[in-house]
């Protein structure tokens, strides 16, 4: 199917009980392929997917949005090699830097936090990467319960990707869903453990997207609050889960201070980019299995 065919979205509510989601194991650790990034040059990533299609050898480091057919072409064209001056100017040429809202994220990050804070809910934000103006940022989605938050999405099998479906904003086609983050408030009842839930795995490992917690059920609102994050591909590379990588800003009058801020932004797009498609067949069974749910999600906005 061309890549101009109209293609319907699916919705989809993703929901991340264990028991419904039996095939969205992780891949055994012989299936996960070893990545080293570069320190320095051009990093491209596909313009219809954000996956990540190699890098050239300029003297710093950027990231890079590029048709993929574009990038096969300009590298198939140098027979001096892919990484000659007029290779890197054709690759500069033809696509577009990316741009990361850290702003907008990192008052998203706090919002996470103190929203979960004083409500007891788990709010959440979508970590998108939108491919017409090659910017990272974040969208609002629906906040959950005391004890999950289900991301809301709809798929586009025809591209390989997700998009989220925000409550602050319209829909978007043109939103690549790279990751999404939530609260874990204090526990009615329990105890909120300073750690990913096993259905936070689940999650993560359908979408094939990092899926980040912030702590909220200790401190205060307008405090930092420890980021946590469970990984797609858990295997030989990936451990399951990441435990304290960052923290949110704290807002208030400490300030924003653009050195010491976890960049969640591009660890999503870095993770995202060499993960696998979204397992579609797993979140369409979700989709059936929940359809009251998600007719009722539908009908919320
Ligand atoms: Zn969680």
């Amino acid at each position: 199917m061309s890549s101009k065919t109209f293609f319907p979205f699916t919705f989809v509510w993703v929901s991340i009980a264990a028991t419904s989601l039996p095939a969205c194991a992780p891949l055994s650790p012989t299936g996960v392929s070893t990545h080293t990034w570069p320190t320095h040059g051009n990093q491209y990533y596909n313009y219809w997917n954000a996956k990540y299609l190699g890098s050239d050898s300029a003297g710093h480091l950027s990231y890079r949005l590029i048709d993929s057919a574009t990038f096969a072409e300009i590298r198939s064209n140098f027979n001096a090699g892919p990484d000659d001056s007029s290779a890197i100017r054709s690759l500069i040429d033809s696509s577009r830097e990316i741009t990361i809202d850290s702003a907008r994220i990192q008052a998203d990050l706090q919002w996470i936090k103190d929203s979960s804070v004083i409500t007891g809910k788990e709010y959440q934000v979508y970590l998108y990467i939108d491919r017409t103006t090659a910017t990272i940022s974040s969208v609002h989605g629906e906040p959950g319960t005391n004890r999950n938050s289900h991301p809301y999405i709809e798929s586009d099998r025809n591209h390989g990707i997700v998009l989220p479906i925000p409550t602050d904003s319209p829909r978007n086609g043109n939103r690549i869903l790279i990751g999404q983050v939530h609260g874990h408030p204090a526990s009615r009842g329990g105890i909120t453990l300073h750690r990913m839930s096993p259905d936070d795995s689940l999650t993560a490992v359908c979408l094939q997207a990092p899926i980040y917690a912030i702590d909220a059920m200790d401190g205060l609102q307008g405090t930092p609050g420890s980021i946590h994050r469970a990984n797609p591909n858990p295997g030989k590379d990936f451990k399951p889960q990441d435990l304290c990588i960052g923290r949110t800003w704290g807002g208030g009058t400490s300030g924003f201070e653009a050195d010491s801020i976890y960049n969640i932004g591009l660890n999503a797009l870095h993770i995202w980019g060499i993960s696998h498609q979204p397992k579609f067949e797993e979140l369409r069974k979700i989709d059936a299995t929940n359809a009251t749910i998600a007719y009722r999600g539908i009908k919320l906005r």
